[in-house]
């Protein structure tokens, strides 16, 4: 009986022909992400330990989760993404294969998202289509959003987020197309892994269950192997633990693979009853009415328990804006001919091969971005590619050519089509996170700082910091909502006497809180210190005196010069009133650099001229008066000298040369008084408060007295 079992899972075994496209197809995306690591390895800034940087931030959050791993153990409440699915596999191959740690997480992308040419060339063997299916995979391993999010450096679950899909469109077109009952074990097992590697795949998961349903209702009804594989489906998005519906899935299936006959239709409608059930008891519904509401209407309030109206992230990701048709296109298939072709494919496709329309929830996912934001198109790449490989040798069949020249122009056509993409790699020069300096600073605060030590920054530098110095922080790529952003961004923009004051309530608050799960800080904070205006409390921190509670660790303030260009971005966060959520007049913040010599002065952007001897500010023709005048450059030292000149004691606006920055700041008595200012640009640090640990161009590291 076994034997019949081995034999019969022979039928997935691979011609020689399909094989030897899956390997050509891998090697070209392989090749093709190697571009990447060609440029950049002309810039030194962009290595550290010998080897090139990861170019996504929130890479560094698995990164520190694998790193953790190997080391055997992580801090409590550190956020460290000990155990994720990334931080697993990268973990195993760490621990497999011989090569260094920074390498395994700069090639992983690489590898494990040129995968997606097997999927995409198994489906359209199914079809008989199997050199559809070659054109296919070369077009969906480089198709722009695809490439985008799997390039080498690119480490991230996106490596696998849509390979992992694919197969389960595969194992289901495989199950229908071919009705054997061996292959019913297919489906379960890629849904699981794809569920285990992306937990928000849930909705996905649940749109392709809903399909095949209707899938089978309309053309495969009397087909009894479906009804299985939607029990298995079903028990595998249910919400219980992993290794009891792996149990659960593999005892039923093994009932049904050697006990057929225990399966009429009334065995099988119980066992489709029981599985619903265990799926809307555990609480499987509940995510698809969130996430409805939060992608689709966009529409989730914040509310943090108490009524404090804090500034909502989305209002500054760019991401989720609406997507104009030719970038939408381009996206997905390169170009807006071949995605048109694509989607003529698609359709024919739909008609002759009906198990096709399985893969539909996946591109309409896809094509969500028109109304989601540009991060869904990725999901529609591999199923229009197939739309197009299918359509180039439909349409070219139709001439009934001798088949050299039928090839040929096959061919043709599909290096034509990657054209577009490969330019696209060509221009795609994504630099790296961190460059070496800004590693090298951090790389130093970790022989400096414990790793129960928490490190103040904003959210943008949380996981690389966390991943380069091992300390903890308050916000990162993955806790960024208004009422995590608040603190940091007062500590930021306040004065330094109320920036120390709020570092070290925010953190011993952070650690409170894991334990005491109060909520929101702030208002226990207020509570504890018998306040009952949000906007009072806040100011009451501006005092020397402010009894503060018990000191737990060190903190240190993470100041980058990469932060300057979002400097009003992040003061927007607490430059408002928190009992009303009415914004603050913005801070005058202009960056500007020397453009052009004018007549009146230097052009340095934005409207502004800068007379010759900076005693004036010209603003659209008016003269700006100017407060005092900075310049600040290192000297042959590498010592930071600043010069004051005081121009207009009655005037608002302060400008700032930062010579070596070749940089102008014009800003106001606000900006200029701010932390990050006074002990960025000035290291105009209050002694008692702040001690300098690392200062740098690039970099300035303080260490909290209080
Ligand atoms: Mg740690």
């Amino acid at each position: 009986m076994i034997g019949k079992f081995l034999k019969s899972l022979k039928s997935i075994q691979f011609s020689k022909q399909t094989f030897l496209l899956i390997s050509l197809a891998f090697i070209f995306s392989v090749a093709c992400r190697f571009y990447w690591v060609y440029w950049a390895s002309d810039y030194e800034s962009f290595f550290w330990n010998n080897q090139l940087m990861i170019s996504t931030n929130d890479g560094y959050a698995f990164a520190e989760g694998a790193r953790d791993m190997i080391a055997g153990f992580h801090q409590p409440n550190d956020l460290s993404y000990y155990g994720s699915s990334l931080s697993t596999l990268t973990y195993i191959i760490a621990k497999i294969l011989p090569f260094p740690f920074e390498t395994t997480i700069l090639y992983m992308s690489v590898f494990f998202s040129s995968l997606i040419v097997v999927p995409v060339i198994l489906i359209a063997r199914e079809y008989g289509v199997t050199r559809a299916g070659f054109i296919a995979a070369l077009l969906a391993s480089i198709a722009n959003s695809y490439y985008n999010r799997t390039m080498a450096g690119y480490y991230d679950t996106d490596m696998l987020t849509i390979v992992l899909p694919m197969f389960v469109i595969w194992s289901m077109v495989h199950l229908v197309e071919q009705k054997k009952r061996v292959n019913l074990i297919f489906v379960p097992i890629f849904m699981l892994i794809y569920i285990w590697w992306y937990p928000s795949s849930y909705s996905l998961n649940f749109a392709t269950i809903g399909m095949f349903l209707l899938y089978t209702l309309i053309f495969d009804r009397n087909n009894k192997l479906n009804y299985e594989a939607l029990i298995f489906m079903i028990i595998a998005l249910t919400y219980i633990n992993f290794y009891i519906k792996i149990s659960l899935i593999l005892t039923i299936y093994l009932l049904i693979y050697f006990r057929p006959n225990l399966w009429n239709q009334k065995s099988i409608a119980a066992l489709g009853i029981l599985a619903i059930l265990l799926f809307a008891v555990t609480g499987g519904l509940n995510p698809i009415l969130f996430q409805l509401k939060f992608y689709v209407f966009r529409s989730v309030p914040e509310s943090s328990g108490l009524a404090f109206h804090y500034f909502n992230v989305n209002q500054t990701i760019r991401e989720s804006g609406i997507v104009e048709f030719e970038v939408f296109a381009q996206r997905i298939s390169g170009h807006v001919i071949t995605f048109t072709a694509s989607l003529a494919g698609i359709i024919i496709l739909c008609f002759k091969k009906r198990s096709f329309l399985l893969a539909l929830p996946m591109l309409f996912l896809g094509f969500l971005a028109v109304k989601g934001g540009l991060r869904f198109t990725i999901y529609s790449v591999p199923i229009m590619a197939i739309g197009f490989g299918y359509f180039v040798v439909w349409a070219i069949n139709l001439f009934k050519l001798n088949i050299w020249l039928n090839r040929g122009i096959i061919l043709t056509i599909s290096i034509i089509s990657l054209l577009p993409c490969l330019f696209h790699i060509y221009g795609y020069k994504v630099p790296t996170v961190f460059y070496r300096q800004e590693v090298e600073s951090l790389d130093k605060l970790k022989l400096v700082a414990d790793r129960e030590d928490y490190t103040l920054a904003w959210w943008d530098y949380g996981y690389p910091i966390r991943y380069y110095a091992d300390v903890k922080s308050l916000i990162d790529g993955g806790k960024h909502l208004g009422r995590d952003n608040f603190a940091v961004s007062f500590a930021l923009g306040e004065k330094q006497i109320s920036s120390a004051n709020m570092a070290r309530l925010e953190v011993e608050y952070t650690e409170r809180n894991f334990t005491e799960r109060f909520g929101s800080n702030l208002a226990k904070m207020m509570q504890d210190y018998n306040a009952t205006n949000a906007n009072a409390f806040l100011n009451s921190l501006n005092n020397n005196n402010f009894n503060l509670p018990k000191k737990t660790r060190d903190i240190y303030f993470y100041l980058p010069d990469a932060m300057m260009h979002i400097f009003p971005v992040v003061l927007q966060f607490s430059r408002l009133d928190l009992t009303s959520g009415a914004e603050y007049d913005n801070v005058l913040f202009y960056i500007g650099a020397p453009y052009a010599i004018k007549s009146e002065g230097v052009d340095i952007g934005g409207g502004f001229i800068m007379s010759n001897d900076a005693s004036k500010l010209i603003y659209n023709g008016e003269i700006v008066p100017i407060n005092t005048y900075f310049e600040t450059s290192y000297d042959e030292k590498d010592k930071l000298v600043v010069k004051p000149y005081k121009i207009d004691s009655s005037a608002k606006v302060y400008v700032v040369y930062m010579k070596d920055y070749r940089r102008f700041l014009i800003i106001d008595e606000n900006a200029l008084n701010s932390t990050y200012i006074q002990l960025f640009v000035f290291e105009n640090f209050d002694k008692e408060l702040f001690e300098p640990v690392v200062l740098n161009g690039a970099v300035k590291i303080y260490k909290l007295l209080k």
